[in-house]
């Protein structure tokens, strides 16, 4: 009875893991941190989200199988976001021999200098194309892309239901009035590059963070893809400070950190 029990929780459970945590050029060009994308469990759905450089490499290391994948999600064309999306989509079809799942990406990912091979486009079920205010499902989960955020390309975060959760994933963007407002969930990941604001640089700041979860009180908030300037203050540092301030906890994501969601119902 306990192996059934163990056996049903390991295939219908709910998780997050972080294949990578590096943001902006050096953290990833010099590798100080991984920077392979998030890796969704959720009820037996699995999606991945923004393969970075090393996602391949990454998530086959961490036993997660790419041809058990229903979706790609990538939040934007940047090379730390979509790096890896071709050898995903080949790992995930088995090299076109097991032609499935989706990929979703917005326009400009796709138009005049695609990110995505042509070849490979038939491998798919098809490619759903990313819009602002949009909603999409896949099997169990269903999410949105509830706003256009200010980056230098079209970029969209996202919003995910399942599992009796909701879930935010603030990707790059410069803070503007309307993006807290589009991501109320009971976790938010938030893409932090800068410890302080900086002007002309489209990215979140760690006083920004501070603002967007004392705003919508999430029950948790892990923050990751962080630039240079931060890893040297250490994350899980400003983490605990941003609890402080902010009451709600806040955790560093690390390489290869799984999180589960019923940690949300304690
Ligand atoms: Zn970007």
């Amino acid at each position: 009875m306990v192996k059934l029990a163990m056996e049903k929780k390991s295939s219908s459970g709910n998780t997050i893991t972080f294949l990578g945590i590096a943001g902006a050029r050096f953290m990833v060009t010099k590798q100080l941190a991984a920077s392979g994308g998030l890796w969704l469990s959720l009820g037996g759905t699995e999606i991945l989200v923004d393969p970075g450089p090393g996602s391949l490499v990454q998530s086959t290391k961490r036993k997660l199988r790419a041809d058990k994948l229903s979706a790609i999600i990538l939040s934007h064309r940047h090379l730390d976001h979509s790096a890896d999306v071709n050898i995903m989509v080949e790992a995930m079809t088995e090299g076109g021999f097991n032609q499935h799942g989706w990929l979703f990406a917005p326009a400009d990912a796709l138009g005049d200098e695609p990110v995505i091979f042509s070849y490979l486009k038939g491998y798919l079920e098809g490619i759903e194309v990313l819009g602002e205010g949009k909603s999409y499902s896949i099997d169990n989960v269903s999410f949105s892309t509830p706003v256009r955020h200010l980056h230098p390309v079209e970029t969209y975060g996202v919003l995910f239901r399942a599992a009796g959760h909701t879930f935010s994933y603030i990707t790059d963007s410069r803070y503007f009035d309307g993006l807290c407002a589009s991501y109320a969930s009971e976790l938010l990941i938030i893409n932090v590059v800068l410890l302080e604001a900086r002007q002309f640089v489209d990215h979140l700041s760690i006083p920004d963070v501070a603002h967007i979860v004392g705003e919508l009180k999430p029950r948790v908030a892990i923050i990751t893809h962080f630039g240079t300037n931060i890893w040297r203050q250490k994350p899980w540092e400003i983490a605990r400070r941003l609890s402080r301030q902010t009451g709600v906890r806040v955790i560093a994501a690390r390489d290869g950190m799984r999180f589960d969601l019923a940690q949300l119902d304690e």
